[in-house]
């Protein structure tokens, strides 16, 4: 399927949280239909979308029934098992493709790639804490990256979770403890200035377009604000639209990527990359002319990118948890776009909302 989506055709999107919630209203707002697959129970994205399916990912005749419900599939969640992967592609299209979603779903093969494609990364080496020569390979780990490290699962972390920092040498033993069994990656610790963000869109007809940089501080492993434009200079702006066209361009993609950077005296490292939609980008929705979700849902629908010009330097800030308390305060404020995800419970790092601040007309640094 080559030709564009038509409003009024169907997109699925597999994972029903915020970010497909977020995704199925742009969606709805150029006139497509929505269909969810979503393995809990009442998801975020299910109150604003068409169709919802909840059923889980390894139940095949579901996942038929959804592909056969769609014109074309897109996901907010890039831990799918690539089995259901492979039957909904026997059905229709998947955006972004198969190969962002192999490199970002581990660690190694994701440094790995950035690697080859002459980006700088943390160093890097593997460790299997499930091994019985786990200490030793770790203590080897540990010479190659020095430290201090961080020790990361190479699978299914996010937010901090399946990670544990490694202060001295004598800190492996703590660290393989925490991690549990799970193949990993230990990381040498970056010394960053600050960390930034570029969300980046490839079209089908090859065209770039990226955010302007955000600069993002996070508070117990999860992001706690992102603002925009980030302080960093014009050769490091330049930069990091360079990277993130590189990385575009060398998985063939089409539809949004973020790309997480570490600023740091000697230049920018690649952290990490989600082929999709992402926490550092929702500042989009109050600052610029069109919105992450909406510029992924016309990439992988064919449509033409839209230049996403940034009219207002803003502030978004993640409510977490209990930080839901302060809504009634938020929502009284004259300069602040609130955005809740309609999460019955609040509990302790669960991401409930946030609130952009729009603290002026665009300014350069
Ligand atoms: P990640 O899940 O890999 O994005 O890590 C979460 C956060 O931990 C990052 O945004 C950084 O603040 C910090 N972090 C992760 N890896 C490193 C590293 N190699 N050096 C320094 N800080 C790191």
């Amino acid at each position: 399927m080559n030709r564009p989506l038509e409003p009024g055709q169907w997109i699925g999107i597999l994972g029903g949280g915020q970010l497909g919630r977020m995704l199925a209203m742009a969606a709805a707002r150029l006139g497509f239909r929505v269909h969810i697959y979503e393995p809990g129970a009442n998801p975020p994205a299910g109150e604003v979308a068409a169709e919802l399916t909840t059923a889980s990912y390894d139940d095949h005749a579901a996942l038929k029934a959804f592909a056969e419900s769609v014109d074309l599939v897109t996901y907010e969640f890039e831990n799918v098992p690539a089995e259901a992967l492979d039957l909904i592609e026997a059905q229709v299209p998947i955006r972004p493709n198969r190969r962002a979603l192999a490199v970002s779903q581990d660690r190694i093969t994701e440094k790995d790639f950035l690697r080859d494609i002459g980006l700088d990364t943390a160093p890097y080496a593997a460790v299997d804490p499930g091994q019985p020569d786990a200490p030793a390979r770790l203590a080897q780990a540990m010479a190659e990256t020095g430290v201090p490290a961080i020790l990361k699962t190479r699978r299914l972390g996010y937010d901090g979770k399946g990670q544990a920092r490694i202060m001295d040498i004598h800190g492996g033993q703590a660290a393989l403890d925490a991690i549990g069994g799970a193949p990993s990656v230990l990381e040498g610790f970056v010394n960053f200035s600050r960390e930034i963000s570029v969300i980046a869109a490839r079209g089908m007809d090859d065209r770039i377009a990226c955010f302007e940089p955000g600069e993002n501080v996070h508070k117990d492993g999860i992001l706690h604000t992102t603002t925009v434009p980030a302080q960093i200079s014009r050769e490091t702006r330049e930069r990091a639209f360079g990277i993130a066209g590189t990385i575009l361009a060398a998985l063939d993609y089409v539809g949004v990527l973020g790309v997480e950077l570490f600023d740091t005296p000697e230049g920018l490292i690649v952290n990490e990359i989600a082929p999709r939609v992402h926490n550092s980008g929702h500042w989009t929705e109050a600052g610029a002319v069109i919105d992450q979700f909406e510029q992924h849902i016309r990439a992988v629908t064919g449509w033409p990118l839209v230049d996403p010009l940034r009219h207002s330097d803003v502030v978004m800030t993640n409510l977490i948890g209990d930080d839901l308390a302060e809504v009634p305060k938020i929502r009284a404020e004259t300069g602040a776009l609130l955005h809740l995800y309609g999460k019955a419970e609040a509990r302790p790092g669960r991401k409930m909302g946030h609130v952009t601040r729009v603290t002026g007309p665009a300014t350069d640094r």
